[in-house]
Order: C-alpha cells, then sequence, then structure tokens
C-alpha cells in the first residue's frame, strides 16, 4: 500500500514539537500540504524549516494560534479557511494529586484538550459534508479509558474527546468524511524525554535505564515494555488519514504498545 495524499491539505495541531511534530512529518512524506501549528511564531517557523529540510519537496506552511482559545481557534481558521485532514492533536499532560487540583486546572485542561478539537471540528467539518471527504482525527490516549489515578483530570479530557470523536461520526453517516480517535500510549516525545532525563538524574542512572524502569513499574500491563516513539504514532494517524482508511469510522484505535488489557 503506498498511501498518497497529494492535493489535500491537512492541519495538525500542536505540532511545533513531539506526536503532532511526526504526525506533520507523516503527513507531508505522503504528499498532503501540511499546516503546522503552534502558540509562538518563533517555534512554529523553526518546525516549518526542519520539515521542509526533512522532507524534499514538502509543501509546509505554519500558523501561530493558540487552539486553547475562541480567539485562538478564530484567528486559525480566518488563516486557513479550510482543511480536508483535521489532527485534533493538542494537548498538556500534568501528574497532580486528586484533591490538590484546583477548577482551574480542570477549566484549563478542557480548554486546551477539549474545545480546542471541538471547536476546530465545528468550523471546518461542514465543508469536509459538503465535499463528500474528509477526516478528522482526535489524538486521545489509553488514559481515556484507563484513567490515570495520578492525573484524573487529564483522564476527563482523553475520554471527553472520545465522547465527542463517536458523536461527529455519527453525523458523517452516508458520506466519505470520517472521524475517528487514535490512543497512543507512553510515547517518548520531547516533554516525555525531558521527564524521563529528570528522573534518570534524580536516580543517578542512564536515560536508558531509567525509561525501561518507569515502564517496568508504572506500566507493567505494556505488552511491547517500552516508550513508543513519536514516528510509531504517526504511522498509525497517517493511515488513519489515508483514502486506504475509508471504512474505519467512529472507531478508537488503540497504539498504546498492548497496555490495555481488555480484548475489546
Ligand atoms: P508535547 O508537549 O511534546 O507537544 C505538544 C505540542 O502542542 C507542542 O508543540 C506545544 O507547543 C503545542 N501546544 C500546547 N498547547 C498549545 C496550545 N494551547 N495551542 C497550540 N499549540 C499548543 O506533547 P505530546 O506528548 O507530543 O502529546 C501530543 C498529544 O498526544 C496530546 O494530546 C497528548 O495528550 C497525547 N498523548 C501523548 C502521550 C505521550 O506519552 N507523549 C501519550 C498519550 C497521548
Amino acid at each position: 500500500m503506498k498511501i498518497d495524499l497529494s492535493g489535500t491539505t491537512a492541519l495538525v495541531t500542536g505540532s511545533t514539537s513531539g506526536i503532532g511534530h511526526a504526525i506533520a512529518k507523516g503527513l507531508a512524506t505522503t504528499g498532503a500540504k501540511v499546516i503546522v501549528n503552534g502558540r509562538t511564531q518563533s517555534k512554529v517557523d523553526e518546525a516549518v524549516a526542519v520539515l521542509k529540510k526533512a522532507v524534499s519537496g514538502a509543501e509546509v506552511e505554519g500558523v501561530a494560534a493558540d487552539v486553547s482559545t475562541a480567539e485562538g481557534c478564530a484567528a486559525l481558521v480566518k488563516a486557513v479557511p479550510s482543511v480536508d485532514i483535521l489532527i485534533n492533536n493538542t494537548g498538556i499532560f500534568e501528574p497532580k494529586e486528586f484533591f490538590d487540583i484546583p477548577d482551574e486546572d480542570w477549566q484549563r485542561f478542557f480548554n486546551v484538550n477539549v474545545m480546542s478539537g471541538i471547536r476546530l471540528s465545528r468550523a471546518y467539518m461542514p465543508a469536509m459534508l459538503k465535499r463528500n471527504w474528509g477526516r478528522i482525527i482526535f489524538i486521545a490516549s489509553e488514559s481515556a479509558i484507563m484513567i490515570p489515578k495520578e492525573m484524573i483530570h487529564y483522564g476527563m479530557t482523553k475520554t471527553a474527546q472520545l465522547s465527542v470523536s463517536r458523536g461527529l461520526a455519527e453525523l458523517t453517516r452516508g458520506t466519505a468524511v470520517t472521524v475517528n480517535a487514535v490512543m497512543p500510549g507512553p510515547t517518548m516525545s520531547e516533554g516525555v524525554e525531558t521527564f524521563v532525563k529528570n528522573l534518570a538524574k534524580q536516580n543517578g542512572q542512564s536515560v536508558e535505564t531509567a525509561a525501561a524502569n518507569f515502564i517496568k513499574e508504572h506500566r507493567p500491563s505494556s505488552l511491547i515494555q517500552r516508550f513508543a516513539s513519536v514516528d510509531e504514532i504517526a504511522n498509525m494517524v497517517v493511515y488513519v488519514a489515508s483514502r486506504e482508511a475509508a471504512v474505519t469510522n467512529g472507531a478508537a484505535l488503540r497504539a498504546e504498545g498492548g497496555l490495555v488489557p481488555t480484548i475489546a
């Protein structure tokens, strides 16, 4: 199978680093025109330059906008009025004891992780339905279905994404538009790398040992017993975005290394 998305435009939110950046690269490789998004112009410019260098002939543009606010989403939609593929990737996480999580954190997590995808889907999906082709993919997490006790607020937002994703898929009936969610497990994005490097420093270990121990101790049900790479997650997302994935719709797809122990 050769995935060819030339002629399409894809927007990946939060794509200046991490999983989003890898998805942007993956989509650029298939020939899609890719719109990179982050909050600061300098980071966006840097990410665009990196992608153009990494993928020869890539058509990449960037828009700086904070997708956690209504104004930020509106500015993004104004700059890019139409897309064929929308990847709602932006997300934040932070371990915090439930009893210490203030109202503001619940609201902030909801705004960044959930409202961003809701606002952008509301803006872009009607034209997809009209054109009779489009892809919306929410980057959720295995935390959507295995709520982490150390960050219940994060788990709540990821479950909410599955709900919105499935609900939107219901609106695609009889069209060639699909809406799906992908659930990565522990993935070595820049943010996670910093976390593991700090762990290694604290414990006087190599980064590799700290990473392996983290999985062994905190994610024992993982079948792969390692972090995924950002490219491994991007591979799944690029497939779901492809024309070849036409019959996958309304699904919550796992890319979590077998961490979730249930069959379905
Ligand atoms: P990351 O922190 O490495 O990257 C997040 C990106 O989003 C960055 O480019 C950041 O600048 C951008 N961003 C943050 N807030 C933004 C905002 N308000 N507006 C625009 N851009 C913003 O994160 P990551 O680990 O690559 O995670 C990406 C997605 O994958 C998130 O939704 C996360 O919940 C999910 N996920 C990550 C993991 C993991 O282990 N890394 C596991 C499961 C799910």
